[in-house]
């Protein structure tokens, strides 16, 4: 089972990522945990430099470019093995991330994105996308928060630089496109309590098994 989560910063991805995991475990599963970019060896070289380049020295293309370059490379060397393996993978973004942020996000057509996806991933979809919904300023309050805990460089949180109209776009990108695709991707309010959201996202885990 490949199941990807997706949402704007500070909805708590990581965090009810590794709940689900251990969730997954104490039932006897093996689970292996990713996340885009930098899933891979080479994707991690990509990652530093998407989240380090100044967002004015890279035009939108080439930024597309290099997260499907991760996402190619991480499909083949990590995510089908470890699928083929057996293991449940766990992923923190994936392809819709793509779609909304370069498409609802920066403006770049939604079929170009859909095919070069379908490049990227070369039939290895995820079972089930989570949406993990929260307004942007809720969001973005607890990832600056987050990132001052963390001490991170002000480069590492470069994305939260960008206007709160950018994230209210992300936010209603990701409603939109999972509307459109209802089958594999569920939105799950992720404004609660930790312990709160995580009831909501095991409750889809749990119809979805197979
Ligand atoms: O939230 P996370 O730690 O995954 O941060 C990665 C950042 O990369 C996101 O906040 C988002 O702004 C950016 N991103 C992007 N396009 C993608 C994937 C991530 O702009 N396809
Ligand atoms: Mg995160």
């Amino acid at each position: 089972m490949f199941v990807t989560f997706e949402g704007i910063e500070g909805t708590g991805k990581t965090t009810q990522i590794a709940r689900l995991r251990d969730h997954l475990e104490s039932k006897g599963r093996e689970v292996f945990l990713t996340r885009e970019p930098g899933g891979s060896r080479v994707g991690q070289e990509l990652r530093q430099m998407l989240l380090h380049v100044d967002n004015s020295d890279l035009t939108a293309i080439t930024e597309l470019f290099l997260y499907l370059a991760d996402r190619a490379q991480h499909v083949a060397q990590i995510i089908k093995p470890q699928l083929e393996a057996g293991r449940v993978v766990l992923c923190d973004r994936f392809a819709d991330s793509t779609i909304v942020y370069q498409g609802f996000g920066r403006g770049l057509d939604i079929d170009m994105l859909k095919k070069l996806n379908e490049v990227a991933v070369n039939g290895v979809w995820p079972d089930l996308t989570i949406v993990l919904d929260l307004d942007p300023e809720l969001g973005l309050d607890r990832a600056t928060r987050r990132n001052m805990e963390d001490d991170k460089t002000l480069a590492e949180g470069r994305f939260e630089a960008e206007h709160l109209s950018f994230h209210r776009r992300i936010r209603e990108g990701y409603l939109t496109w999972a509307a459109l695709n209802r089958d594999r991707i569920k939105v799950a309010d992720a404004s609660s309590a930790p312990e709160e959201v995580f009831g909501r996202i095991r409750a889809l885990i749990d119809t979805h098994q197979p």
